[in-house]
């Protein structure tokens, strides 16, 4: 699959027309800092289409994007920002979870984004649950892998196994991009 155009649409923040279109969405998930931003602009080969939680204004919305002219590919909220309050906080991640009940719209596919170097925290693992309790369909995706040495890889790899039983996890680092034609296919396979 080539990417040959993505554009961004608009953020919301609750119940909106675009949530009801036929087209499929992909969204991606998962804590603040973990690369969110990073990924999707990697995986669309663009630098600066996605802005990273360093610019906070955008991040408290679920962002749309078109991607070739077909499907759109949804930025949900960091989870955990640094500066922003705990209530703060508590009010993205309701904004997640109600995205993610929502029964209107053609979610195709979840992508939870882990730390590599991190590994999965409580609200990666409330999100598993969730998706699992939901019937999504999700893909799991350990970023930063980069930074790790082989035998940091394997601990990790064991306890994502743990933690993810009988679900692949993919290994990636936007950083390199490397395995980008890989993860892309993974992500938009049954999609599209
Ligand atoms: P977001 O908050 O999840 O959108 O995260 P960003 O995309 O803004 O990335 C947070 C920080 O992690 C930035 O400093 C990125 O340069 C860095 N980062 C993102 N992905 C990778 C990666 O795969 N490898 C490494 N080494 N750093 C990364």
């Amino acid at each position: 699959m080539i990417i040959k155009s993505a554009q961004f649409i608009k953020g919301i923040i609750g119940t909106d027309p675009i949530l009801q279109e036929k087209f499929s969405q992909i969204a991606f998930v998962g804590r603040s800092n973990v690369g969110k931003s990073s990924m999707i602009n990697s995986l669309l080969g663009l630098r600066n289409l996605v802005k990273s939680s360093s610019t906070p204004g955008r991040t408290k919305e679920i962002n749309f994007f078109w991607i070739n002219e077909s499907f759109y590919f949804v930025d949900l909220p960091g989870y955990g920002y640094a500066k922003i309050s705990a209530n703060q906080a508590e009010k993205m991640r309701k904004m997640i979870i109600w995205y993610l009940q929502y029964a209107a719209a053609n979610i195709g596919k979840i992508v939870l984004i882990i730390d590599a170097n991190v590994g999965p925290k409580k609200f990666d693992l409330e999100m598993r649950d969730l998706l699992e309790e939901y019937k999504h369909v999700y893909l799991v995706v350990a970023n930063k892998a980069d930074k790790l040495t082989q035998k940091d890889a394997a601990r990790m790899s064991q306890e994502m196994a743990e933690k993810f039983p009988n679900r692949e996890v993919f290994f990636y680092s936007s950083k390199t991009s490397r395995k980008k034609d890989e993860l892309l296919k993974k992500i938009l396979e049954d999609q599209v």
